[in-house]
């Protein structure tokens, strides 16, 4: 699987738009990897995840094109994560010679509702069609086999990560979570698998474990690093990669990767890209 993440901010974006702090400052200065967008990534170009409102920069930007794409993964419906607006374009003179005439979009309950709340033309949205996924049930997504699994985060919302596998290759994908739980941690060994690649939420960056349920600092990301690897879940072999950085507990991209220096873990960017 090539995995390419395409917007490696947190739910603001880094810079924020309208954020003159110190970091925010830095990063406008020095640019490149240290602009970071909303969240979002692909897989071998062929599954989405994640929608937010970022998606058209990111298509221009890495020669996307969203019409030969038939299925896109949600992980919750925070807009840094899901904006269905975008989705008004799919289809009539927005829209010429597209691949595939439907567009199935999975992951939790909440998401055709928010949808069906968006004004978009009919013949548009009943091509547009939702897979609610339930944590612990595997579905087949394409050529992918995709499990999700309950996230620490946003738990009135219902907020999934996920297993995604193909081709005996398996990625682990923990945007947006805090640090897994002891019973998700259980379930991961069970499964008997080392996983080739681990993608961890870094939004809390130097704040000590714990200061927040719902996102992982960067002391937490290194701590499950070596945990995943105690319990068999990844090992020395496996690709660890941090993402979703912010503003608040983060400074510009070459400070980040001071912080993971010699761990293993590499430091997302906008277009960073891995074959797992
Ligand atoms: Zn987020
Ligand atoms: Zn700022
Ligand atoms: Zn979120």
């Amino acid at each position: 699987m090539k995995f390419r993440i395409l917007g490696s901010g947190g739910g603001e974006g880094f810079p924020a738009p309208f954020c003159s702090c110190e970091h925010c400052e830095d990063a406008r200065k020095q640019g490149g990897k240290s602009l970071r967008t909303l969240s979002q990534s692909i897989i071998d170009n062929d599954l989405l995840i994640d929608l937010p409102s970022d998606t058209n920069a990111h298509c221009l930007r890495f020669g996307i094109n969203l019409g030969q794409i038939q299925n896109v993964l949600i992980t919750h419906s925070h807009p840094d994560h899901y904006m269905p607006d975008l989705l008004a374009t799919r289809g009539g003179f927005c829209a010429h010679n597209m691949k595939y005439k439907n567009l199935y979009i999975y992951g939790p309950s909440d998401l055709k509702e928010l949808f069906n709340r968006v004004s978009i033309s009919e013949t548009i949205r009943e091509n547009i069609h939702f897979i609610v996924l339930n944590a612990g049930e595997k579905v087949k997504i394409g050529e992918y086999d995709v499990t999700p699994i309950d996230a620490l985060h946003a738990p009135t919302l219902g907020s999934l990560n996920y297993i995604i596998e193909k081709d005996g290759k398996s990625l682990l994908y923990l945007i947006d979570s805090g640090y897994p739980t002891e019973a998700t941690l259980e379930s991961l060994k069970g499964m008997n698998k080392v996983f080739d690649a681990v993608v961890m939420d870094g939004t809390m960056g130097i704040s000590e474990p714990l200061t927040y349920l719902y996102h992982m600092g960067y002391k937490e990301n290194k701590q499950l690093k070596q945990e995943l690897i105690l319990k068999g879940i990844a090992d020395t072999d496996t690709r660890f990669v941090v993402t979703h950085i912010t503003h608040n507990k983060s400074e510009y991209h070459e400070k980040v990767e001071e912080i993971f220096k010699d761990t293993g873990i590499s430091v997302a960017y906008d277009g960073f890209e891995t074959e797992i």
